[in-house]
């Protein structure tokens, strides 16, 4: 049967990739999302036959339906969009590639109406893991990691007894600010955090690759996919990110699954899983590099690591307002109204500002990620 898919976020670094690996593969394509580049939506929209369409924001609907009308395409907006889109039976898997915990209500309407996803999108796991896997595994739903450290691991697993894994080795690049200790950070510029040395990534995530954030959310979302214990994840710096996370077994054995950096191959594999067909991505040559680098990462300059891991330590609603507190504080950053350094230490605060909270529903999960938005403003 033709596969289809629909892609929530198509205009971004990973939405834009994941059309064209679908495009190669002749999946075909039901809706697509964005939230304000109406213009790049449309042109994804005509160039792939979609039959909806849907702009969060709703300023850009009437634009958006001028061009899309003649074409006969149906144009949504706003959350509401996005959840006709993830739960429309019509499509087959849905790839959830937005920034930000705004996924999370979309990831559980799809999940709700029994399809598989292809999660790029970890905010919605850091935020709400419990609720996004007990509501997988109960409609019996896959969840194919797009995130590159995570689909290695999946990779590694493949072919052994889960009940046999020992720990993960998540790598994690450094960044670009690898080796610098705080008092360089303190006046570090937009231009100088957006300037990733081995990926091109959207601008949310490319700040989180610079303060480790990402590392952390990434523990949190290694915690949820596998079902891991946190003692059972090792982050290792790894500057050339040709190793995309590796797995130990009882045996010690450890299986790594390596490649060029290419977002391309994990969108594939969760797009075609088990299948590994030819891939548009440089293929890897180990003697180019020569040299590959391990380190521990430096948890006390990059705060924001250690408190995203004493926080999925610390259960409850503490990932979801850690995390609610980073989406807040590198817009604020982006923005030019707080340091670089400022985030990493807004954050960390956050473990102290807040009582425990258990985290029962998707209405708590909300609660909990605006009262940690206000906190940070209030902070600033
Ligand atoms: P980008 O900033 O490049 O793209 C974000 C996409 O989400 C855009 O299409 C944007 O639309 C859309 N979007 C944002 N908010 C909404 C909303 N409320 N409703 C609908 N669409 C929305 O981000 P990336 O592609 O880099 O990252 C996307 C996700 O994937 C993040 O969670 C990130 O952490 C994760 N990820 C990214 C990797 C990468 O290599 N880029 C690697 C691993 C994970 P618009 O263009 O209109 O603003
Ligand atoms: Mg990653």
């Amino acid at each position: 049967m033709e596969k289809t898919i629909s892609i929530l976020g198509s205009t971004g670094s990973i939405g834009t990739q994941s059309i064209e690996v679908a495009n190669k593969h002749g999946i075909k394509i039901y809706a697509l999302a964005a939230h304000s580049n109406y213009r790049l939506l449309a042109r994804q929209c005509i160039d792939n036959k979609v039959k909806k369409a849907c702009i969060f924001d709703e300023g850009f609907r009437d634009s958006l339906k001028a061009i899309l009308d003649p074409y006969g395409i149906e144009v949504l907006c706003g959350m509401e969009g996005l959840c006709e889109i993830a739960g429309d039976p019509c499509s087959g898997m849905l790839l959830n590639s937005v920034v930000g915990m705004v996924g999370l209500l979309p990831t559980l309407t799809a999940i709700d109406a029994g399809k598989d996803i292809a999660l790029a999108n970890k905010e919605t796991l850091v935020a709400g893991g419990k609720l996004v896997m007990d509501k997988a595994a109960v409609n019996g739903v896959k969840i194919y990691p797009v995130d590159s450290e995570h689909s290695a691991i999946f990779q590694c697993l493949q072919g052994n007894k889960r009940s046999q894994l020992k720990k993960i080795l998540l790598t994690a690049s450094g960044g670009p600010f690898f080796g610098k200790k705080r008092n360089e950070l303190e006046n570090v510029t937009i231009e100088q955090a957006l300037s990733h040395p081995n990926w091109s990534m959207g601008n949310k995530i490319t700040i989180d690759s610079a303060t480790l954030m990402n590392k952390g959310l990434e523990f949190i979302e290694a915690k949820w996919l596998f079902d891991l214990d946190p003692s059972q994840i090792e982050i290792i710096v790894h500057r050339q990110s040709v190793i995309h996370s590796a797995v130990e077994y009882d045996d010690n054995s450890v299986i790594a699954q390596l490649g060029c950096p290419d977002m391309k191959i994990p969108i594939q594999y969760a797009l075609l899983y088990p299948d590994r067909l030819e891939c548009d991505c440089k293929p890897l040559s180990l003697t180019d590099y020569g040299t590959l680098t391990f380190d521990k990462p430096d948890t006390e300059t990059f705060g924001c690591l250690k408190a995203a891991i004493e926080a999925i330590k610390a259960g409850g609603a503490y990932p979801c307002i850690v995390n609610g507190a980073n989406e807040q504080a590198v817009q604020l950053f982006l923005d030019k109204k707080i340091s670089f350094t400022r985030i990493g230490d807004i954050v960390s605060s956050v473990l102290d500002n807040f009582a425990f909270h258990d985290i029962n529903s998707y209405e708590d999960v909300i609660k909990w990620d605006r009262k940690a938005r206000e906190y940070v403003l209030e902070k600033a």
